[in-house]
């Protein structure tokens, strides 16, 4: 346990030498905080100080020469030695440089949230009433003469007194719990369990639908287990019936945070590499131990992981750490197995479903150096750890690993400055690279490694396109469609089926008056979610029952939008009436992935429909079709970047099939047959992809071409908001030139989230400095009215 410490009023005041600290501070301006210390402070070190009438948490950053400065002290210091190794530090000053935030928003994103320590929290004393440690007597004797007690107040008392840094200490040894005033989201949930009550029954005499359900509940492999893991196969009004007979039970019980998704047991497969997984680790090694970016493009199923693993182990076995980066929804339990297998006792994970106190485990894990790989999802760019050899980005080209708050990085970018400033070796990986990464690569700055094939002469799979427009009656799925379903279900192999839309229906009109039934918040179609018999919006999240007759004109016959997973599960359900088929979307629950993933693997489930959820890192050798039921969805965004996530999309989920001796199948629907997105993903043809979207980026400027930046403006207030644009229009720009271009001020695709109406000003700059320079030019001169908040992005994913 760490030592604690106990201030002691100085006996001789006058003498005291005094230091000088510039403190960080997560607020969204950009100023310095300056404070005094008697006592020596570490930097990255973290500290309480007063502001305004307040405390604050900061993060001592650096010492200020001792003139005559007047500063209010630090009230109390929580570290003997940093929390944030100094190499973050650097990265938290280039990133507010970079992203144009503040130190200290960068140096908060880094630390979990256990360490953040709250100012308002309030003690109870749960401990032992014997032998207490010295240290915490004070605290002890307070929680006696009341049950919970404000750590402010305490400290208001006892001004001398290290309040919070005893009572953290304390709350590590168990001797009191600390009750935030901010609830955290990761609160333990009720969620409702099914469980047999052993009741003797025949079954026989159970009416159908009670038997299918019974059915599934018998075969489950524990009891109690959660209903939502079966509710999408099942009515719920069949296991009521079941409830009623006393058959089995229902109960809400509390839910552990899922943890650590391991599945132990399948251990490490044999695997011998194929010569170009050879000639890969052989080529990426040359540079073994010094910082050069490495892009590594291979297929879908090309055996990318496999070259990591060995890469890795090579790091490890030599000392060093190595920080594995995946996109939150790949970091399966499939993949969590295979790095486990390999590298068990050395292996920490980070990732979102971990609970406060979870994470923080492992973040400790890594900083004493217990783990020195750690697998994580964005974020794990900021794990501490010391000796970085290796960085690896899989899946580079993700979306994900974008921000979409302050600080608003991107991780693949981080890591690259990561390895750079500590001499590391980085990989980024993908079977369909970024252009970003791709351009790096083709002009030398970046070193390019090719996994053209599969493994042991697995095939890519055979593509069918299908072209919707030539059908008389479109249909959500095709008959060719439907007979290649039905041929793999007489064969008992697995089908995935795929759309990108949740919900059933993506609008609801009134057919007699035209009335489009829209969200108050952001004027934009709501969606129709049938399970719950919901309009939803999928922007800001409001939702009411659907209406039985309409609005505006009392009509109650009503047209639907495009279909969603809800709807194609539907038609499905007509189509197949005995296929088990389990849909997976944001909609359904989260420890559903866990179960799917078994229960795919074990062959229980036939068709598994979703949206881009289950596009990524799935590997079930069952599969040997793949629909994608309307390619076209993503392809219509209005964004610069609809192509290429149209064709990453498609190639990713084609990627699915075929990952054994089967042959696999892939079945695309389109309105957009010749479109090249769709043609080369068809084809998994990446290489010629780039070279037609590289044309469409040069020609308008967009990146890798140009960088980008973007300032989004939002206002309650629509006249005050087009009056400020006005005035940004006018004098606040900076001029243009051919290296820098300005789009707007203009409304936003989505001119309205949320009540917020939504202008955007749109910067496209030849170099970083250039772009950073024009934001700056802005950012110096132009001041919006109150009432008007600004995002700023550099690099956005999306312009919408
Ligand atoms: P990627 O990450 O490129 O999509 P994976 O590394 O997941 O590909 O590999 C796809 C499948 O091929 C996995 O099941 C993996 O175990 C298998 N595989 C990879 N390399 C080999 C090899 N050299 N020999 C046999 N199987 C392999
Ligand atoms: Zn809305």
């Amino acid at each position: 346990m760490r030592k604690l410490y106990i201030d002691k009023k100085p006996a001789f005041r006058c003498l005291q030498f005094m230091y000088y600290y510039k403190v960080c501070l997560p607020l969204g301006i950009d100023k310095d905080f300056s404070y005094s210390s008697s006592q020596r402070i570490a930097f990255g070190a973290r500290v309480l100080v007063p502001l305004r009438a307040k405390l604050m948490l900061g993060i001592c950053m650096e010492e200020l020469k001792a003139e005559n400065y007047r500063y209010k002290s630090v009230v109390e210091v929580l570290d003997e030695a940093a929390v944030l190794p100094e190499e973050l530090l650097e990265m938290a000053k280039w990133m507010a440089w970079y992203y144009h935030c503040s130190v200290g928003k960068a140096l908060f994103a880094m630390l979990p949230s256990r360490l953040q320590c709250d100012v308002d929290a309030e003690a109870s004393w749960i401990g032992t009433d014997r032998d207490i440690p010295q240290d915490y007597l004070i605290l002890y004797e307070a929680l006696q003469k009341q049950d919970k007690l404000k750590l402010s107040e305490l400290k208001q008392s006892r001004p001398d007194y290290p309040v919070y840094r005893i009572a953290e200490a304390a709350q590590s040894a168990g001797y009191i719990t600390l009750a935030h005033r901010i609830k955290h989201r990761d609160k333990p949930r009720k969620k409702n369990f099914i469980e047999t009550t052993g009741l003797d029954f025949e079954e026989n005499d159970l009416p159908l639908r009670q038997r299918e359900a019974w059915e599934l509940i018998k075969t489950q492999p524990e009891s109690p287990f959660l209903m939502a893991d079966i509710s999408s196969l099942i009515s719920y009004s069949a296991l009521k019936g079941l409830v009623k007979k006393g058959i089995i039970r229902i109960f809400p019980k509390e839910v552990q945070n899922s943890g650590l998704l391991r599945e132990k047991g399948s251990g490490a497969k044999d695997i011998t590499l194929t010569d170009e997984q050879n000639q890969a680790v052989k080529e990426i090694l040359e540079d073994y131990g010094k910082y050069r970016v490495h892009l590594l493009y291979g297929i879908t199923g090309s055996g990318k992981t496999e070259v990591y693993i060995e890469i890795i182990r090579k790091y490890l076995e030599a000392g060093s750490s190595v920080i594995f980066l995946i996109p939150e929804i790949a970091l399966t339990p499939q993949m969590l197995d295979r790095f486990d297998s390999h590298f068990g006792e050395n292996l920490a994970v980070m990732h979102s479903q971990l609970t406060e106190n979870q994470r923080f485990a492992e973040w400790q894990k890594i900083k004493s150096g217990d783990c020195r790989l750690v697998i994580g999802a964005r974020s794990a760019v900021f794990a501490p750890m010391q000796n970085l050899g290796l960085i690896i980005v899989d899946e580079e080209h993700e979306s994900s690993y974008k921000q979409d708050n302050v600080p608003r990085y991107n991780g693949r970018d981080l890591a690259v400055l990561r390895a750079q400033k500590s001499g590391a070796q980085i990989i980024l990986g993908s079977a369909t690279p970024s252009l970003e990464s791709w351009h790096n690569a083709q002009s030398g700055k970046y070193r390019l490694h090719r996994l053209k094939k599969r493994p042991m002469n697995y095939t890519l799979p055979k593509v069918r396109l299908i072209n919707l427009c030539d059908m008389q009656n479109p249909e959500l799925i095709s008959d060719e469609l439907a007979g290649a379903i039905a041929e793999r279900l007489e064969r008992k192999e697995q089908v995935i089926l795929f759309q990108n839309r949740r919900g059933y229906s993506s609008f609801v009109q009134c057919l007699k008056c035209g009335k489009l039934i829209t969200c108050p918040n952001c004027e934009i179609s709501m969606y129709y979610h049938r399970d719950r018999e919901e309009m939803q919006c999928h922007y800001c999240g409001h939702f009411y029952p659907i209406p039985r007759r309409c609005p505006s004109c009392n009509g109650f016959s009503f047209s639907y939008g495009s279909p969603g997973t809800q709807k194609v599960e539907q038609t499905l359900k007509m189509l197949f009436p005995s296929a088990k088929l389990l849909r997976m979307d944001s909609d359904s629950s989260r420890s559903n992935l866990k179960s799917m993933y078994q229960r795919m693997k074990r062959q229980e489930i036939d068709i598994l429909l979703g949206t881009q959820m289950i596009s990524k890192g799935l590997d079930f050798p069952g599969v040997t079709l793949v629909g994608i039921i309307n390619a076209d969805i993503s392809l219509n965004i209005p964004d610069f970047r609809a192509s290429e996530r149209s064709f990453q999309l498609i190639t990713q989920v084609a990627g699915r099939s075929g990952r054994a001796e089967k042959t696999g199948e892939v079945i695309i629907q389109t309105y957009n047959p010749e479109h090249y997105s769709i043609q080369c993903a068809s084809r998994q043809d990446f290489e010629s992809f780039a070279l037609e979207e590289m044309d469409y980026r040069k020609r308008l400027n967009y990146p890798p071409a140009f960088r980008l930046a973007r300032l989004l403006y939002q206002g309650i207030d629509l006249g005050e908001l087009v009056q400020e644009m006005d005035r940004l229009k006018r004098t606040f720009l900076p001029p243009e030139s051919d290296d820098l271009i300005i789009l707007g001020p203009s409304p936003a695709p989505f001119a309205k989230i949320n009540q917020l109406f939504r202008y955007h000003v749109i910067l496209k700059a030849r170099t970083t400095s250039q772009i950073r320079e024009a934001v700056a030019y802005i950012e110096k001169g132009f001041q919006a009215q109150k009432g008007i908040s600004k995002q700023i992005d550099i690099d956005p994913m999306m312009l919408m």
